[in-house]
């Protein structure tokens, strides 16, 4: 039988998060983690990896006919990236709020991409944009047993269930 904070816990939404390895490189790991950890959402996965071209291709698979694809391909594999499943209410719509429009020029101050990055080309992270794309992302990104279920002690000041 699941307890109440469980069975929260396992409706709340995911989604796919990215630092790229412009945003490794730039030293932004932590300023962008504490963005997402200090608005309420909840950290459930995360490792560092070096994904390999055809990697990268396949989670832009639905890019594949833009000018773009191939050198963003080459760059998503060019170095380390922080790969991340966040949870909470709304977290797929909020999270890309939190990182702000595609074109940093474009992206609001106070932003993740308008504070932090100028050009398209090197815009810092990604943001799974809808809740199939969280669901194929998460699943290319993680095994099951590599995201965590837990309650954060925090959630009842968050989200007002005490
Ligand atoms: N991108 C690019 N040139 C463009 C448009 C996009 O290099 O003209 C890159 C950019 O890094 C962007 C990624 O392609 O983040 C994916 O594009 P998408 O339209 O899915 O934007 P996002 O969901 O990342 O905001």
């Amino acid at each position: 039988m699941l307890q109440d904070q469980e069975v929260l816990a396992a409706e709340m939404e995911r989604t796919f998060i990215a630092i790229k390895p412009d945003g490794v490189q730039r030293g932004l790991i932590s300023e962008i983690i504490s963005r997402f950890e200090r608005k309420g959402f909840k950290l459930v996965g995360i490792k560092i990896m070096v994904p390999s071209k055809g990697f990268a291709q396949k989670h832009y698979h639905a890019l594949k006919e833009r000018p773009f694809f191939n050198g963003l391909s080459n760059f998503l594999s060019s170095g380390p990236v922080i790969a991340m499943v966040w949870e909470g209410e709304g977290v797929i719509r909020y999270g890309r709020k939190l990182i702000g429009a595609t074109d940093p020029q474009n992206s609001e101050p106070g932003t993740i991409r308008g504070d932090l990055a100028v050009v398209v080309g090197r815009n810092i992270i990604h943001g799974s944009d809808g809740p199939e794309t969280a669901k194929d992302e998460i699943s290319l990104w993680f095994k099951p047993e590599e995201l965590v279920s837990y309650t954060n002690n925090a959630e009842k000041w968050i989200y007002g269930q005490n």
